[in-house]
């Protein structure tokens, strides 16, 4: 089928997320219609080439088509693709959950010991949310069911999920159908008005000058909220949708102590920053922290399967022992997918593989190196990275951080215009994303930083 067909019929039936209809149906937008990927590149139907800037939305580990996921999938299939997980169970459920619950611990102390499987971010959160407002309802404290996480925080579309992350942008025909929950303020020192620094060319946590006010008032609301809150829910490190906030160090730690110590829950959200994308195997590892429940997804299937997980401990699941109806009535008809297993193992498997490590090291190094070149462009404000992951803030002015007025989508017509340069990724408002498959050489790498200078370049012309 030619593109202008697919592209015919899409526009005929089908319905994207996040897309304004005025943007898609506008016969002057041309949608990129992928035919296959290799690697860090994705081809379009005209045979046209282009870097996987975003890896995919945030999904992809190991590049596209790798030889030892594709194997494990053909070797599931010639098994079976999929039989329910109610009542019943299997090898490659089993052994992921084992091998995932020692790698969310990789050395360091945690309690989690307990696998739930579903689909996709938003729902490993709401199985989450809910999971912990039951165990306590069943241990006699049924009045825990504050949820308090920072501004800005995304963990997903469903009702609860939307819940712990309101967004009045996106959610604002649905906030009557939300559960109340409390937010304190982001973590996110380049736009701080605690921060008294000038603005410098730098990752604005490493010059930041403030009392690191924004922990005190998370742990003051925690500490007020007291043996009402149920859990203190983060996205640890980095807060993506809120626009890549990458959090000072010692944030985590400060948090979650205060929330341990009025004896609520730690709730955290791994499904952008699991599976190494900020450095460590998982985001809490740079903290020190005991999670209590934790969600991934994205990920977990190297990007190939809707796969996710809520990783929970085993305190919590015995809160669920006694009598039938204390049970989670909870889940969802592909929960613990076959393929989606066999093919997250796999993954797993290469993330801890030693060249592959040694690669990702590689190529954060090489990211840090190649992004002091966006200093050189006026409009950048702030460039900051956590492992593989650099996000880049465009502003009108520098010296005061003015932003340009969201309406002009300057992010947003910069991506668009990178693709000219054989670069695909997305920009949350006015930063810049570039979080590269691990698989991504050091050429490729390049070339996707090039692409996105140049793009910025002839879009803000210096
Ligand atoms: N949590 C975080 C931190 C996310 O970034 C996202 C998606 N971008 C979600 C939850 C929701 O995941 P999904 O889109 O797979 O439902």
């Amino acid at each position: 089928m030619s593109a202008e067909e697919t592209i015919r019929l899409d526009r005929k039936h089908l319905w994207h997320p996040f897309t304004p209809n005025s943007v898609w149906m506008d016969e002057s937008f041309h949608p990129i219609s992928v035919v296959a990927g290799e690697g860090t590149w994705l081809v379009d139907a005209e045979g046209k080439r282009y870097l996987d800037g975003n890896s995919s939305i945030w999904t992809n580990l190991h590049g596209h088509r790798h030889p030892r996921l594709d194997d494990a999938i053909r070797s599931q299939l010639g098994k079976i693709a999929h039989s329910s997980f109610l009542g019943l169970t299997h090898e490659p459920a089993a052994r992921l959950a084992e091998e995932l619950i020692a790698y969310a611990q990789s050395g360091k102390k945690s309690d989690l010991n307990r696998v739930f499987f579903s689909d996709d971010g938003s729902t490993a959160m709401e199985a989450g949310l809910k999971m912990i407002v039951q165990s306590f309802a069943q241990t006699g404290q049924p009045q825990r069911t504050q949820f308090i996480s920072p501004q800005g925080a995304y963990h997903g579309d469903t009702v609860g999920a939307m819940s712990l992350g309101p967004s009045d942008h996106f959610h604002r025909h649905h906030l009557p159908l939300l559960f109340p929950s409390r937010r304190v303020m982001t973590p996110f020192c380049y736009r701080c008005h605690f921060n008294s620094a000038k603005p410098e060319k730098a990752d604005a946590r490493s010059y930041r000058q403030c009392n690191f006010e924004c922990a005190t008032q998370a742990e003051e609301e925690i500490t007020k909220t007291g043996k009402n809150l149920a859990a203190w829910v983060l996205e640890p490190r980095v807060q993506g949708a809120a626009g890549m906030v990458m959090h000072p160090q010692g944030y985590a730690q400060r948090t979650c102590m205060a929330a341990r110590k009025v004896g609520a829950k730690v709730l955290l959200d791994e499904v952008l920053t699991a599976f190494s994308r900020t450095g460590p195997a998982m985001s809490f590892h740079a903290e020190g922290v005991a999670p209590d429940v934790v969600a991934v997804a994205k990920g977990l299937s190297g990007g190939y399967l809707p796969l996710a997980a809520t990783l929970v401990t085993e305190e919590i699941f015995r809160a669920f022992d006694g009598p039938p109806e204390n049970a989670f009535f909870h889940g969802h008809s592909y929960t613990a997918n076959a393929l989606g297993c066999a093919v997250a193992r796999a993954s797993l498997g290469l993330l801890q593989d030693p060249a592959e490590q040694t690669r990702r090291v590689t190529l954060t190094q090489n990211l840090r190196e190649l992004s002091r070149d966006f200093w050189k462009h006026p409009n950048v404000g702030d460039v900051r990275q956590e492992g593989a992951l650099l996000a880049v803030e465009i502003v009108a002015h520098r010296a005061t951080r003015r932003p340009f007025p969201a309406a002009e989508r300057r992010g947003a017509h910069i991506c668009q215009t990178a693709r000219e340069f054989g670069l695909l990724t997305r920009p949350i408002g006015d930063v810049l994303i570039l979080m590269p498959p691990y698989s991504t050489t050091a050429n490729e790498l390049q070339q996707m930083v090039e692409a996105l200078r140049k793009a910025l370049a002839k879009e803000l012309p210096a």
